[in-house]
């Protein structure tokens, strides 16, 4: 796996266009569309066949293309614009965490830890809503100003690339990411060396290293283990997000962890506030701990005290099945010289992770170490709070229900990212650009009313129309993957209409979202799609986990009924959802389907971009729709009853 070493071969940059360069190292362009603009400007299909990765096209692109760019004085003033625009954003001190906390004395520092981070499609390091969630925290902290930082794991692969073989059946891709053409960068000590830290594995070291991606303000911190001094096995630790066994969880969680909380000691950081987004982290608390042990010569109870204190655990996980467990014959090699500078024995250590602290068949569950070393723990929605509260009952057992120390923060988006340049432009001309900054003011929103119902429409309209364009061009590209028959691609070169009321379904393809739902009664549907007046057509798209066969089974289900004479280019699906093809879906269709079997849907947020888009949500009462559902802003799937009978739970 370990097959090459980049070597760039990087066209000049002329003196006039070095900017871009600076511009391209920010992912702040991800969300500052008229920088995204310049990039485009430069070579539109380089920038297509870049998958959206300024770095790499500036690293491709045809000197010729440069040349005219330099030669072009509309295009050097909008570089300047957009350079002193970024720096303008990076030095401002008019920030709404500044604002409000200007007057406290200590200035905290957050270190954000999560598995996966989505912030734009050209780091493919997020495979659903937890990684874009996290993405979308460290877009909104740097435009709030909260002095947050990231910590993550930097994949050589990442998650997989999806396609479909002829039976609809999912296949998997792993390309290797080439970091050395992407919009990050090393991190380097004051000698110029880059960072490494070190971990003990048992009978031998584990070194890693520590990468940069600038978001705005904020910087994420992506630890990769890819280096020759380790032992070959140990260098794959970071190969897959999500990918292994229960082993290679744990040697990821390991490095996420003690590894983060290593990598920012040697950059001389050291976080007041430690946030574990999901359970996978939460090993950071025992290293923060040990620090202060060390230093301070106290025990390892008022350690953890005081960093529970200062400490924050998201839980997305609606069901016990959900959290990471690893048995006691795992964890021994790993962790029982490590808890002895904790002066734990290894069976205390266990304790630590078990609910019932003395039951020794309990695995080590690792949100339940995330439970014992955070003050502060949130489910993700109203309703996903209560449910997380019912879960931890069994670790509480004298307190009622309402008094568990479980919270509720629900889930949101960062919506400059997901709102289209047109709604964008609406929003900003009629309500004014704060609707972004401060999403939630309601006031923000009294003059929605505003925007004339015509101009809305064509907005509307036109981002439908860039969707069926966006989705023919890739369902042509799909089909030459398969070597289809020439008939069949100027088939789906005519499939699905502008005009037609459009349906979106995409999302992860976990079996508990029941995808094929839809398809429950057959006929019917047809008769829907097939409307004379009033014709219906759906776009989906998800992929499923490598290992989930159920999951597989119901892409199959959908991609050979959609390949039936009836539902043909009325209902299609588009390989390789990620946050590319979730754009063009949020801000292009009417209607947002959603049909999780309740409780699951610890939050979800898809549904949220089209609402910001100007679209309907058509959803059971779950996650975030359970609250924000109310008449006259899409529709409620039944009225938030649970059932004992899934089966039956489906027919209803
Ligand atoms: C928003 C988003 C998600 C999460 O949406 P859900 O509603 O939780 O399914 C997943 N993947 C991508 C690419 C997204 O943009």
């Amino acid at each position: 796996m370990r097959t090459f070493h980049a070597y760039q071969v990087v066209p000049t940059l002329p003196e006039s266009l070095q900017y871009l360069r600076t511009l391209a190292y920010n992912v702040h362009w991800s969300w500052e569309r008229e920088t995204l603009e310049l990039f485009r400007r430069l070579d539109r299909s380089l920038w297509e066949n870049c998958s959206h990765n300024p770095v790499r096209m500036l690293g491709t692109i045809d000197q010729e293309r440069l040349k005219d760019a330099a030669s072009d004085d509309s295009y050097l003033a909008g570089l300047e614009a957009a350079y002193i625009s970024l720096e303008t954003y990076m030095k401002s001190r008019n920030t709404w965490f500044h604002r409000n906390y200007v007057h406290h004395h200590e200035k905290p520092t957050i270190a954000y830890f999560c598995m996966e981070f989505g912030l734009t499609e050209c780091l493919p390091i997020y495979s659903g809503g937890l990684g874009v969630l996290a993405g979308d925290h460290l877009k909104s902290s740097s435009d709030l100003g909260v002095p947050l930082m990231g910590v993550g794991l930097l994949y050589q692969q990442g998650y997989f690339r999806q396609y479909l073989n002829q039976d609809g059946w999912q296949q998997e891709r792993y390309p290797e990411n080439d970091f050395y053409n992407m919009p990050i960068q090393q991190v380097l000590d004051n000698a110029g060396q880059p960072i490494r830290v070190q971990i003990d594995l048992p009978g031998r070291p584990l070194f890693v290293q520590v990468w940069k991606v600038q978001v705005g303000r904020v910087s994420l911190f992506l630890l990769d283990t890819n280096l020759t001094v380790n032992r070959p096995d140990d260098q794959n630790i970071t190969d897959q997000l999500y990918g292994g066994n229960s082993e290679m969880r744990l040697l990821q969680e390991i490095v996420l962890g003690i590894g983060g909380q290593r990598a920012l000691e040697a950059m001389s950081i050291r976080p007041t506030l430690c946030h574990m987004n999901e359970g996978h982290s939460a090993f950071q608390a025992l290293e923060r701990a040990r620090v202060m042990m060390k230093e301070t010569g106290c025990s390892f109870e008022v350690a953890r005290e005081a960093c529970a204190s200062g400490s924050l655990f998201t839980t997305h996980t609606p069901v016990p099945a959900g959290f990471d467990l690893f048995s006691a014959d795992l964890l021994r090699p790993y962790f029982s010289q490590y808890v002895s500078e904790l002066t734990l024995s290894f069976d205390e250590f266990m304790e630590l992770g078990r609910v019932n602290r003395t039951d020794r068949n309990e695995q080590f569950n690792m949100a339940v170490l995330a439970l014992r070393t955070a003050h502060h723990v949130n489910g993700v929605s109203k309703l996903h709070g209560l449910v997380s509260r019912r879960m931890a009952q069994a670790g509480y057992r004298d307190l009622p229900i309402e008094e568990i120390p479980v919270s509720s923060v629900t889930n949101g988006i960062h919506a400059r990212s997901f709102t289209s340049s047109q709604m964008a432009q609406l929003l900003d001309k009629y309500i004014g650009g704060r609707w972004s900054q401060d999403v939630s003011g309601a006031e923000v929103w009294d003059r929605v009313d505003s925007i004339p119902d015509e101009e809305l429409w064509r907005v509307k309209q036109l981002r439908k129309e860039r969707l069926v364009q966006f989705a023919r061009n890739r369902l042509v590209a799909q089909y030459k993957n398969k070597n289809a028959p020439e008939a069949d691609i100027r088939m789906v070169k005519e499939v699905l209409h502008p005009d037609a009321l459009t349906i979106g379904f995409a999302r992860r393809f976990a079996t508990y979202k029941r995808a094929t739902l839809l398809l429950s009664d057959q006929v019917r549907l047809l008769k829907l799609l097939n409307n004379e007046e009033r014709p219906v057509q759906i776009i989906m798209a998800g992929k499923s986990h490598p290992h989930d066969d159920g999951g597989k089974e119901l892409i199959r289900q959908i991609v050979q009924f959609a390949h039936t004479s009836g539902a043909r280019s009325r209902i299609v699906f588009l390989e390789d959802y990620d946050l590319n093809v979730a754009r063009y879906l949020v801000q292009g269709v009417d209607v947002w389907l959603n049909t999780p079997r309740r409780p699951m849907e610890a939050s979800g947020t898809s549904g949220m971009k089209v609402l910001a888009n100007g679209g309907l949500n058509l959803s059971i009462l779950d996650g975030w729709w359970d609250e924000a559902y109310s008449p006259g802003v899409g529709w409620a799937i039944g009225h938030g009853e649970e059932y004992s009978n899934p089966d039956e739970q489906d027919a209803i």
